[in-house]
């Protein structure tokens, strides 16, 4: 199973020539297909099975039916921006300014990309830690910006900040930092911010942090974000969504905090890009924001489905790899199998029913350290049916 099946950049149709020629169909549109060929459980892609909280249904219907739905303000709904703001305060005890400094963008993917359209001009390089969440890299590439990957290895996915160093030149234009981090679900550190903000102090480098998975962080462990640093912060994006933290992926609705002149820079871009957002989920999630408790709690609700997931792969000869973040989960196979990530991932759909994602589809260069993502934003009888699964494998290969 290639994960990015190559495209032939001349053969283009009707004279057009690829942007993106090493870009094909993405390793979770493959899988999802295949899964559901094979009726597979689907822990592969990230999101959940369950529905989002009523009261907020409920919320989006009273707007609607309010008459909310014609165009909202480039830059979002005023309350909603105000209320971001407060949460901001609330958690990070820092003061930002919802009118000159918040846009609220369609997912994190769109603030992600507008913010790299805003800063990566062609030549300027952009250091990116892999695995990489895959929107980065061919965002940057579209803009004429060139990747150096920091490639990071299990079990610990630790930086090696002294190779970082090495890695920047005067022609360095961004860092991106993805914390909690999708697939690893590890979480940055105090140090990891320290030797950021050394290399990077004196320098006219760029920050983009991919901050989805905020409030999904484990074991008392805390969340550490580019907004509690004031020498990231005034030259920093932080992009985030809704739809990690109200179980609505399917809404693409997220917000991008920066200073004023980059927010400038950035709504340029968003306002042909997008213009603006949902309306009526705009109004619906700013009153939402008010409940507190519903986005306090996810750590907790999700900590009991990754416990449930790595009691039941311990059990077997499967190698749990720490998980304090996000909702995925790496597991390794080595004792099972020799084969790839690639074939391994593509048994466990055809012959278990059982769909996960190999982390080598993250990483640029063909690696393979035997490891697979599980997603477990899944309801109970999804994971019970998981575990049997898991079960199945472990007797099989036994
Ligand atoms: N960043 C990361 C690290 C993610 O895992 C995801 C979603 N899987 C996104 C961004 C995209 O978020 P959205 O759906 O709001 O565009």
């Amino acid at each position: 199973m290639d994960p990015m099946p190559r495209h032939n950049t001349a053969a283009a149709i009707g004279g057009v020539i690829s942007k993106l020629p090493t870009v094909g169909t993405t390793i979770f549109t493959t899988t999802s297909a295949l899964a559901q060929q094979h009726h597979a459980i689907n822990l592969s892609q990230g999101f959940p099975d369950f529905d989002c909280p009523p009261r907020l249904i409920e919320l989006v219907t009273t707007y609607m039916r309010q008459g909310f739905n014609q165009y909202a303000p480039m830059q979002g709904v005023a309350v909603l921006r105000e209320r971001i703001a407060e949460k901001i305060t609330f958690r990070y005890g820092v003061s930002i300014n919802p009118d000159t400094e918040i846009t609220v963008t369609a997912g994190a993917t769109q603030g992600l990309f507008t913010a790299i359209a805003t800063l990566v001009a062609a030549g300027d390089e952009v250091i990116i830690f892999e695995p990489a969440y895959d929107s980065y890299a061919p965002s940057v590439e579209l803009f004429g910006g060139i990747v150096k990957n920091v490639e990071l290895t299990a079990p610990d996915f630790a930086i090696d900040w002294h190779h970082v160093g090495e890695l920047i030149t005067e022609k360095t234009k961004l860092i991106i930092v993805n914390t909690p981090t999708n697939p690893t679900s590890r979480i940055w550190t105090a140090y990891d911010f320290q030797e950021l903000i050394r290399l990077t102090h004196s320098t006219e480098i760029f920050i983009l942090s991919d901050e989805v998975y905020e409030h999904i962080v484990y074991d008392g462990l805390e969340h550490l974000s580019v907004l509690s640093y004031d020498a990231l912060r005034e030259r920093s994006f932080v992009i985030t969504s809704f739809g990690k933290l109200f179980h609505t992926t399917g809404w693409k609705i997220g917000y991008a905090i920066a200073p004023e002149g980059l927010t400038r820079e950035f709504r340029k871009i968003h306002q042909f890009n997008v213009f603006s957002v949902n309306t009526p989920i705009q109004y619906a999630l700013a009153d939402f924001l008010k409940l507190k408790d519903e986005y306090l709690q996810l750590a907790d609700f999700f900590q009991e489905k990754r416990d449930h997931l790595a009691t039941a792969l311990q059990q077997t000869r499967f190698r749990v790899l720490p998980c304090e973040g996000t909702y995925f989960l790496l597991a390794e196979y080595s004792k099972f199998s020799d084969l790839n990530e690639f074939d391994f991932s593509r048994r466990l759909i055809e012959k278990f029913g059982l769909a996960t994602i190999p982390v080598s589809a993250f990483y640029k260069r063909a690696i393979n350290q035997s490891l697979i993502r599980f997603c477990f934003a899944k309801k109970k009888d999804t994971l019970e049916e998981a575990v049997h699964r898991i079960e199945q494998i472990n007797r099989y290969f036994g």
